[in-house]
């Protein structure tokens, strides 16, 4: 069997979308240079609600920093319809616990998919409690995330709370690159870690 072609789900979407009227989308958003395109990319298709929840990240200076450079990328960017950001909880210790007993694992191993899934579940129930009509995430702009998975457990969470899923792969038709012209434009901070402290030690060992 095909793979599916995430890119092209989306695309096929947006071009139904393209005529309406902006429905409203809660974006779980990682980092300002991961959000820089995906902002600019769906900012003509909906109103979006950022939301940056990210309890994985630490210590917690390096989560204030993401988020500040965040808030400050929504303020510079033109967007096409209104951006508004949304800060979920930081609360490290529900990290800490699934990822109990995969602290060794290697990046984008089991203790990854638990992240993911920790997120978008957050991500779900955020776009239920705000009325959104989908809920979507910049992660998958990244090569080094597994963007099968991330839409697997975005589908899954989508049945599970009623809201659509916009399916992704933000790193194709050149998404990745723009990100990184984008940054660059805005003189965005670009951590050179995933985000947790194992990413963290494993990065420092290299
Ligand atoms: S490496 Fe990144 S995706 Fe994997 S568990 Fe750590 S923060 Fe989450």
């Amino acid at each position: 069997m095909d793979k599916p072609n995430y890119s092209k789900e989306m695309e096929a979407l947006l071009d139904k979308l393209k005529n309406e009227k902006p429905r409203t989308l809660l974006l779980h958003s990682c980092c300002a240079p991961c959000s820089s395109y995906v902002l600019e990319y769906l900012s003509p298709f909906f109103n979006i609600l950022d939301f940056y929840y990210n309890p994985n990240i630490s210590p917690s200076e390096e989560y204030e920093e993401r988020k500040d450079e965040l808030k400050r990328l929504i303020a510079e960017q033109p967007h096409m319809n209104p951006v508004d950001f949304i800060e979920g909880k930081y609360d490290p210790e529900s990290f800490f616990e699934i990822a109990k007993g995969l602290e060794d694992v290697p990046e984008g191993g089991e203790r990854c998919f638990k992240c993911y899934e920790l997120r978008l579940r957050e991500a779900a129930e955020e776009a239920k409690r705000q009325h959104a009509d989908y809920f979507a995430t910049t992660l998958t702009i990244s090569p080094l995330k597994n963007a099968e998975k991330l839409n697997e457990i975005g589908e899954r969470l989508s049945k599970e709370y009623g809201v659509e899923y916009l399916p992704s792969d933000f790193k194709k038709k050149g998404g990745y690159l723009r990100s990184i012209e984008l940054s660059k434009e805005h003189g965005l901070y670009r951590q050179d870690y995933c985000g947790c402290a194992f990413s963290k030690r494993k990065r420092r060992e290299e």
